[in-house]
């Protein structure tokens, strides 16, 4: 396995790590009363966010950071999970000592390197850091 696709595996692995810490989803945001919010799972609260303006408009940070919190409980396990399916799936193959390909993607490797759909996917989480 290259160097890249370990790097990759490895920070899923710790991300995936964390979701499973947490209050299993779904969550749900609301808002009791103007100027709060609500996150809760299964009917108990998990976190809450409130708005400077004592209002809670709509457009208040707080408010879509409220929904963002709530969303990402169920959507990032999902991406996570669809991500390690293609970093798996583009598993560079040994055909001779000296030839390799991609297992998903076909495209010939020197031994030891990664296709373009590993070294993109690196560059957008590990090596994002
Ligand atoms: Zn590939």
């Amino acid at each position: 396995m290259s160097d890249l696709r370990a790097e990759i595996l490895e920070w899923l692995a710790e991300q995936e790590a964390l979701c499973l810490l947490v209050t299993p989803g779904p969550w749900k945001f609301y808002r009791p009363r103007p100027g709060w919010g609500e996150i809760t799972a299964g009917g108990r609260d998990v976190a809450s966010t409130s708005c400077s303006d004592g209002e809670g408009s709509p457009d208040m940070p707080e408010f879509s950071n409220g929904h963002f919190i709530a969303a990402a409980r169920t959507v990032l396990p999902l991406a996570l999970a669809a991500l390690r399916g293609e970093v798996e799936a583009h598993e560079p193959r040994e055909v001779s000592s000296d030839y390799w390909i991609c297992n998903d993607c076909s495209v010939s490797l020197d031994k030891g390197d990664v296709c373009g759909a590993i070294k993109r996917i690196h560059a957008a989480t590990v090596g994002a850091k």
